[in-house]
């Protein structure tokens, strides 16, 4: 972010296989690959970043990721368009380019209030699908030479945005100078983010994982947008991905006055100490903690004879059960709702996942809930399936059986 060169590594997990590289049966014969997943901190900008870029070829030409398929995120985006339109008064001459657009998730709703929209997305299948569906996604990677074939296609845009894309690209200064050449001198570049200070408040250690290169703050976000020329003017909290902010930049000199939310996000980065080493380090002491006492926890439980099985098989699910060492001698198996993910391995860990049902026919003793941060729901929800007196064992915080 600030181009500069005092990293700190501040934490280690396992190397890991990419995250949604999950197995067919014969895949498991076969060799895996495995890159490192430690985290750096910039202690001159905040910047949080991986060690290691795995090729973004690899990561995102063959995403199968959807948005579209979650209601929650669906109604956001609808929100998210209403939005933009209000703001900055978009109309029909508008034009609204998303960059890493999914399948039009955004654009949705944005062309059906008559605004014209462009997507960019590098996922091939999706990128197809979502311009037969009407929404004209072009199937790249964004630097400057498309942004400037773009520009002469469709015009300068008034806005450009990119949601939960913007920490999975490692040539930032690449894509800020393309959203330079892309928007109007008076237009915005909107970005939405899961939020560092909930990263750390919330303890989300597992969404590191290669994709995610950034975990991004207004501090170290503010520090490449001022080398390039450009300035954040508004910011604002949503609660996508467990907390993600939404932040409003600017070419320098452009209308937009600074928003004092601006300053009031640095100065809650600052007192929560996120301008600080040792928050990430103790932070790092914590996730250590925390698998021994998990490791104890489970191995009693087997030694018991108990059965577990995995609930939800998230491509962070995956962090925890590398960085656990947690594999079939542990989970029987793991139940998803994804149709893509059933009748395949986890990633390293090589567990099969089943449809829900599942469980309901092998009756396990013990369900752990990979997706921790909402065991809450997934509790009242398998509780209605009354499962055999079955209980929950919670990893993160805190190691817990419920
Ligand atoms: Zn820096």
């Amino acid at each position: 972010m600030c181009k500069g060169r005092s990293l700190k590594r501040i934490i280690s997990l396992s190397p890991t296989p990419p995250a949604n590289a999950f197995l067919t049966k014969t895949d498991l014969k076969k060799n895996e690959s495995f890159f490192p997943l430690q985290v750096n901190f910039c202690i001159d900008c905040g910047q949080l970043q991986l060690t290691h870029v795995v090729s973004p070829e690899l990561l995102f030409r063959n995403y199968v990721y959807v948005s579209s398929t979650s209601a929650v995120f669906v109604t956001h985006f609808e929100e998210y368009a209403g939005d933009l339109i209000k703001r900055f008064k978009l109309n029909k001459k508008s034009l609204v380019v998303d960059i890493g657009s999914n399948d039009g998730i955004l654009l949705r709703p944005l062309k059906k209030a008559g605004i014209k929209i462009l997507g960019v997305d590098p996922a091939i299948k999706i990128a197809k699908k979502a311009t037969n569906s009407g929404l004209q996604t072009l199937p790249f990677f964004l630097n400057t030479k498309v942004a400037k074939n773009i520009v002469d296609k469709f015009g300068q845009a008034d806005v450009v945005t990119a949601n939960n894309a913007f920490a999975h690209i490692h040539d930032l200064d690449e894509i800020i100078e393309s959203v330079k050449i892309l928007t109007k001198d008076d237009g915005v570049f909107v970005i939405e983010f899961p939020y560092l200070i909930d990263f750390i408040k919330k303890n989300l250690f597992d969404t590191i994982y290669h994709e995610h290169l950034s975990y991004l703050s207004v501090r170290s976000l503010s520090a490449i947008f001022k080398r390039l020329n450009m300035e954040i003017f508004d910011a604002k909290k949503v609660s996508s991905h467990g907390g993600s902010l939404r932040i409003y930049g600017k070419k320098m000199g452009a209308k937009y006055k600074v928003k004092k939310a601006v300053q009031k996000f640095l100065d809650e980065e600052k007192n929560l100490g996120l301008n600080e080493t040792k928050t990430y380090l103790d932070f790092a002491k914590a996730i250590k903690n925390n698998r021994r006492e998990l490791t104890v926890l489970l191995k009693k439980l087997k030694s018991q004879g108990k059965t577990i099985v995995g609930y939800g098989a998230p491509a962070k699910g995956n962090t925890l059960l590398n960085f656990y060492k947690i594999g079939p001698q542990i989970l029987d198996y793991i139940v998803d709702d994804s149709a893509y993910k059933q009748g395949l391995y986890t990633p390293g860990t090589h567990i099969p996942v089943f449809p829900f049902n599942k469980i309901s026919e092998t009756k396990p003793d013990y369900i752990f809930i990979l997706a921790w941060n909402f065991a809450n729901p997934i509790m009242d929800k398998l509780s209605s399936f009354k499962i055999n007196g079955g209980r929950f064992i919670i990893p993160v915080p805190k190691a817990k059986i419920i």
